[in-house]
């Protein structure tokens, strides 16, 4: 069976919205799909939806943001959307994501980039993220292209770059147990470990509770999805798939406008 269990759609970061997505997913063969846009299920109707009417099945998808001294993302799937405590958990982690957005614009302020929350537009359910930044810098003249203003501002290493911050992948995979779901390592092969402390990490989260690994995980090489492969057998924890895709290009989020992102 072919699935994909890692989409993005304008809820987040990514340019299409759910329907559009899952279409092309649906197209390029997908008979499983799951959208897990950054922190928010807002997008999960729209694509159960697209998915019925393409006799496709949308698994119930997020990508929670964690950091344990680094970016860890843990894909949560089948959570109940009504659990009362998963919606409060949803959204101290849609703060936190503000927060930090607010963080980023003063430092480029202080750099004489100032970027007005109205800039920061097309995101429907008001998540933010350092492409909606980088874009808005893009449309105000303060650099040539998405690219650039993400490694020259946003990206790690840069002066105005903000570190990722926020609860700890632990947290993550009990909210997510709590409400019914199950959690997956998002994209190991792109945390910023190397393999021992990846290794310790992984098993820490399976311990915790984790259910799966993203191993195979769009242009990773075979050696990669083996290791994971391996790993995860090892530690009785299941492999899943997923293209993380945002859009063909980097220009995402780059639709015109939605709902203004308010900033508060
Ligand atoms: P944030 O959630 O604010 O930390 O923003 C992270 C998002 O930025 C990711 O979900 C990607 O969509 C995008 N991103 C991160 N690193 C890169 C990169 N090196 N090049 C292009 N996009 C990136
Ligand atoms: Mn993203
Ligand atoms: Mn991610
Ligand atoms: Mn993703």
């Amino acid at each position: 069976m072919r699935g994909d269990l890692h989409i993005h759609s304008y809820y987040s970061d990514g340019l299409y919205s759910p329907a559009e997505v899952i279409k092309r997913a649906a197209e390029a063969g997908c008979e499983v799909v799951s959208l897990t846009d950054h922190d928010t299920f807002d997008g999960v109707d729209e694509a159960n939806e697209a998915a019925k009417s393409l006799g496709i099945k949308n698994v119930t998808g997020a990508e929670i943001s964690s950091y344990a001294g680094t970016k860890v993302h843990i894909l949560a799937y089948g959570f109940s959307r009504t659990d009362s405590r998963f919606n409060s958990f949803i959204k101290e982690q849609k703060k936190r994501r503000r927060e930090r957005a607010e963080k980023i614009l003063a430092k480029l302020s202080d750099y004489g980039m100032p970027v007005p929350p109205s800039e920061l537009g097309s995101c429907v359910s008001r998540e933010i993220s350092r492409p909606h930044i980088a874009l808005a810098m893009v449309r105000l003249g303060y650099e040539k292209d998405f690219m650039s203003a993400m490694k020259k501002w946003l990206l790690r290493g840069a002066p105005t770059y903000v570190p990722a911050s926020g609860i700890e992948p632990e947290v993550a995979i009990q909210e997510i147990r709590s409400a019914g779901g199950l959690s997956v390592l998002a994209h190991p092969v792109r945390i910023e470990l190397d393999s021992y402390e990846k290794t310790a990490l992984i098993k820490r989260l399976a311990a915790a509770g984790l259910n799966g690994i993203e191993a195979v995980y769009k242009r990773s090489s075979r050696a990669s999805v083996k290791w994971f492969r391996e790993l995860a057998r090892s530690l009785g924890l299941f492999v899943t798939a997923g293209a993380d895709f945002h859009a063909e290009r980097n220009e995402i989020i780059a639709r015109p406008q939605n709902n203004p992102v308010v900033l508060l």
